[in-house]
């Protein structure tokens, strides 16, 4: 993508980016910078197709509007983190490829989350408060050690790590629980590392969270788990707000089973001002600041116009957040398998209860061979996307899962086809102590409809499309009867049933005619020879020919 002879590359500042960044964009010799801090969404539909790469930060809104005629706009950089004001499938659907610069704020957050650790520790915020009303109160104030304790760092991923480090220096054991790091230790053995959040609980005297916000690690500290943790355990959070349930929060505070806490996110920021959270004279809180430090700013000002460059000199994609500038020529067969692979892995997806440690994905089909990447990449989007926080996509996600020590495997079968000669897509994944297995087997026949045959040993015939519920239940008479009335009784249709039995269980699949509720969802799953019920939304089928 070199800059045509004597032309520039032209780079859109569309906010008010760190004078570094800026300085990093005018010195290159094939870029001309075009800096319009403040600019307004109108404004910038007119001038965004003038520009062949724009910088952001997050004031701007990128939206549909801005991006519905592109132009020249190849690649649109967030100097920082969260692409929350970036209109990603806009992007996506104009071949936009959209980056963000996320490493480049790790320390400043680090950094962060260990000041509310020590500061709450040594109860500053409130002694602070204390000396600035004209007090002097040596005896209230009793502090906490760090050397020595504990601390669990919740979510291993860059920042995780940074904290961990910074917390061996001072002397404390560190142990850490992420379900996607494949190791036992961490760090030269010096932190252990658990498999399930709740066997960390009782070691740590401290917690830190830095997760990403997920249907998993929503309230992942909560009303079920404060009691795990140890009597008095002092709690950290500068990840994303929620992660920490905030009513039980309280409520563990003030029955003396939390220690105290310090939030740096919460679940409405900014929280209301009359929100009990800010009274409470056991939590510390600062508004959104993990990433707010000059160094931090410069840092990803610099890192996003560099990332920039490099991809519109055709060098590389760093720091990709959308499969923007993909382009893939695949056959209809072979986009059927990519569609069938994302299908086939929403529907593993809620199985996998033990993490990721293998993925095997098995293809056979002459025709297949050539798209074996780009399938594999879409079934590692769907496995790993909801747990990891660097938003993965088919750009991203076999380098960041290798680098989580996700062991990735894909056999080509040499041209061989199925006993019934169509091509098919084996996806296996097991924990990373090898002890949970999970598989599914997909075919597309010469209808070109997604297949699914087989799921962790249970043979069906089922086209994975649509709300979709999945029941795992004990195979005894009147299982199929229970089902049906419980759904019957709630109003919603069953439209197709596939019922699949191994052993003394049975799998039940059902295709319903619009989404169960909850309610309806719990009082299955508590009736007596159910196991199991999981709901997955699918897309409606596609229609394809070969
Ligand atoms: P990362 O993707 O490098 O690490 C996140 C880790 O969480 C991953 O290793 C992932 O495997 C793990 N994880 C996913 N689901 C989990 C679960 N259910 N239980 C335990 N671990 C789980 O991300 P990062 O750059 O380290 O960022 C961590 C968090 O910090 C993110 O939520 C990010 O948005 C937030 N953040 C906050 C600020 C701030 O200003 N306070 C600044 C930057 C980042």
């Amino acid at each position: 993508m070199a800059a045509a002879q004597n032309a520039k590359f032209r780079v859109l500042a569309a906010d008010k980016l760190d004078e570094e960044g800026l300085e990093y964009i005018r010195s290159q010799p094939d870029a001309e910078l075009i800096n319009k801090p403040g600019i307004t969404e109108e404004e910038l539909a007119k001038i965004a197709g003038d520009a062949d790469g724009m910088i952001v930060r997050s004031a701007v809104q990128v939206t549909a509007k801005v991006l519905a005629n592109p132009g020249r706009l190849k690649v649109v950089a967030r100097a920082g983190v969260g692409v929350d004001n970036i209109d990603l499938e806009a992007a996506t659907d104009k071949g936009i490829l959209v980056m963000n610069s996320a490493d480049a704020s790790t320390i400043s957050t680090a950094e962060h989350a260990f000041a509310l650790l020590i500061s709450l520790a040594r109860q500053i915020g409130p002694a602070y408060k204390t000396m600035s009303e004209g007090g002097w109160d040596r005896s209230k104030f009793m502090g906490r050690q760090l050397s020595g304790k504990t601390l669990g760092v919740v979510g291993f991923g860059r920042i995780g790590r940074t904290v961990a480090e910074r917390a061996l220096a001072f002397g404390m054991n560190v142990v850490a629980y992420d379900p996607v790091f494949n190791q036992p230790t961490a760090l030269d053995g010096k932190v252990r590392v658990f498999q399930q959040f709740k066997d960390i609980l009782p070691h740590a005297d401290m917690l830190t969270f830095h997760v990403p916000l997920t249907d998993q690690t929503r309230g992942m500290l909560g009303a079920e788990t404060f009691p795990l943790c140890k009597k008095g355990v002092m709690v950290v959070n500068a990840s994303r707000g929620g992660v920490v349930d905030e009513d039980s929060l309280i409520a563990a505070i003030d029955a003396g089973q939390c220690g105290g806490a310090a939030l740096d996110v919460y679940t409405t920021e900014p929280p209301a001002k009359d929100s009990p959270l800010r009274k409470h004279p056991k939590i510390l809180l600062t508004p959104h600041l993990g990433a707010s430090t000059k160094e931090a700013q410069k840092a990803v000002a610099v890192a996003a116009a560099e990332q920039l460059m490099t991809f519109l000199r055709g060098q590389g994609i760093v720091g990709a957040v959308n499969a923007g500038g993909l382009r893939i020529d695949l056959t209809p067969l072979q986009n059927a398998f990519v569609d069938l692979a994302q299908r086939m892995t929403k529907l593993l997806a809620p199985m996998i209860t033990q993490g990721i440690g293998s993925v095997t994905i098995e293809l056979s089909g002459k025709e297949l061979a050539a798209a074996s990447g780009t399938i594999e990449r879409y079934a590692l989007v769907g496995l790993l996307g909801s747990s990891l926080d660097v938003p993965v996509n088919v750009i991203n996600v076999a380098h960041v899962a290798r680098q989580r020590g996700v062991q990735l495997r894909t056999v080509l079968t040499d041209g061989q086809e199925d006993q019934a000669g169509t091509p098919e897509l084996t996806i296996e994944v097991a924990s990373p102590d090898g002890k949970e297995k999970r598989r599914i087997v997909g075919h597309i026949y010469d209808d070109m409809r997604p297949r699914v045959e087989e799921i962790n040993g249970y043979r069906m015939d089922m086209i994975p499309a649509g709300a979709m519920v999945l029941i795992l239940n004990e195979d005894r008479p009147g299982m199929i009867g229970l089902v049906g009335t419980e759904f019957g009784q709630a109003q919603v249709n069953i439209a197709d049933m596939t019922i699949s039995r191994r052993e003394s269980k049975a799998m039940m699949v059902l295709k319903v005619d619009q989404e169960p509720a909850e309610a309806l969802l719990n009082r299955l799953t508590h009736r007596p020879g159910i196991l199991k019920v999981a709901v997955i939304r699918l897309p409606a089928e596609k229609l394809s020919a070969r």
